[in-house]
């Protein structure tokens, strides 16, 4: 006999006892996209590699070492999407979405990065995202944060924290970049390989080190936020009183920089300390050359993406999302029960869209039956015997209370069983 055949490591099945705080997020984050005037868009899950490589840049963790990437039967280089920002920018200009107007954008699905999957981390993981076009101001940042704490709330996640930073533009990272690179290479033989590696490739991405020995040398570094000019400052200063003004709370934060290579301006992440080392639940920022990479004319974008595991982890640790009770389980014993019963239950079904009823399959004893009806978690068992098919009739008996058992005439169930759901 062959062995069982197990899922690739880093690659989660999500089984049905979790379902329900994934559902929670999704119907939640529909709702409030829907509230801000945000439009679903879906791409695929594959990807010319370019997509990626030119949005994301070669010199980033998520190009250099975590995409999944192969030549099809074509040989042409495709990849699994590793975030959705590119995908997206891709689809806004093939399909014109983007000029002359501002448009609203949100997404969700699966993401793949080859990392060493961890509590937090793992190899395909979920994200919801959100892309804000064609608003070059403050204000537009100050909406997508809004709509993120707006998401908080409605999911009763309390303990989530803003950090806040401002990247400037091109020039004035790419001025900052030299500086950051001339401390860091002066202090070179202080720094692990990996470090010194990282400054070469990309010393942002230095910031982003969560060795100690690293954060304390990195005190006496120049900082991004010394480098703006007028124009940078202004559009800081405002979004952080608009954010006063919307009564969100935010904790600047110098050294926050994100992993992609795309962002200007604006970047934000919301952790929390209840997930141990991975912390991050949501985070984006502004990426007004991206557009450019992904070859479209000039334009701004602004965006976040959040993950799901993380979320739902933060759920069900909170445990207050309650899975849908199951209404009914319709028991059936006797000869011809079985037609009876798979009747009853496809009408009434019909009839109340509402209504979560089980039938009973394969036929059974009463006690039998009424253990599944007890192990299904049913409200109600509807008990289909020789007298009743009979009579024409159904007994409802309450599985889980103490309310004595009724016999319905079949014609009478569904108005019952509707005033039933209503009143629970
Ligand atoms: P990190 O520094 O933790 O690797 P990142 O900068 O790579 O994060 P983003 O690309 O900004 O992460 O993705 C946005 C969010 O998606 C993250 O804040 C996190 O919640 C989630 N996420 C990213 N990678 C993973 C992963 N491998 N497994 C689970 N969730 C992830
Ligand atoms: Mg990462």
């Amino acid at each position: 006999m062959n062995s069982p055949i197990r899922s690739i490591r880093g690659m989660n099945d999500i089984l049905p006892e979790d379902i329900h705080y994934w559902h929670r997020l999704e119907t939640t984050a529909e709702q409030i996209f829907a509230a801000y005037g945000f439009e679903q868009i879906r791409i695929p899950l594959l990807e010319k590699t370019d997509v990626f490589t030119r949005a994301i840049g070669s010199a980033t963790d998520v190009v250099s070492k975590e995409m999944y990437s192969f030549d099809d039967r074509n040989r042409e280089s495709l990849s699994l999407r590793p975030e959705g920002t590119a995908g997206v920018v891709r689809a806004a200009l093939q399909n014109g979405l983007l000029y002359g107007q501002v448009k609203r954008l949100w997404y969700s699905g699966a993401m793949f990065r080859y990392e060493r999957p961890q509590k937090g981390r793992s190899r395909q993981f979920h994200q919801i995202g959100a892309e804000l076009f064609g608003v070059s101001g403050p204000d537009a940042d100050a909406e997508i944060l809004a709509l993120g704490s707006g998401l908080w709330n409605r999911l009763g996640l309390t303990n989530l924290r803003l950090e806040l930073n401002s990247l400037g533009n091109a020039d004035e990272r790419s001025l900052y970049r030299d500086q950051l690179y001339s401390f860091l290479n002066a202090h070179k033989n202080e720094l692990d390989d990996q470090t010194n590696e990282r400054a070469e490739r990309n010393p942002l991405r230095v910031l982003d080190s969560k060795d100690p020995k690293v954060i304390a040398l990195l005190e006496d570094a120049p900082l991004l936020m010394d480098h703006l000019g007028e124009a940078s400052c202004n559009h800081y200063e405002q979004l952080k009183r608009y954010l006063d003004g919307l009564g969100i709370e935010f904790h600047e934060n110098p050294r926050l920089v994100r992993g992609l290579d795309y962002y200007c301006h604006t970047v934000f992440e919301w952790t929390t300390d209840e997930l141990g080392a991975q912390g991050t639940v949501c985070a984006g920022g502004r990426y007004d050359k991206l557009i450019e990479l992904q070859g479209g004319k000039p334009w701004s974008g602004i965006g976040f993406a959040m993950g799901e595991e993380r979320l739902v982890e933060l759920l069900r640790q909170k445990d207050d999302v309650v899975p849908p009770v199951m209404h009914a389980y319709l028991v059936a014993v006797g000869e011809n029960s079985t037609e009876t019963a798979l009747k009853l239950a496809y009408d009434l079904r019909a009839g109340i869209p509402a209504l979560r009823l089980i039938v009973n399959l394969n036929k059974g004893s009463f006690k039998a039956q009424f253990k599944r009806a007890d192990r299904s978690g049913a409200l109600l068992a509807l008990v289909l015997g020789e007298d009743e098919i009979r009579d024409g009739q159904l007994t409802v008996k309450f599985l889980r209370s103490g309310d004595e058992q009724l016999k319905l005439d079949f014609n009478q169930v569904g108005d019952w069983i509707r005033k039933y759901i209503d009143s629970i």
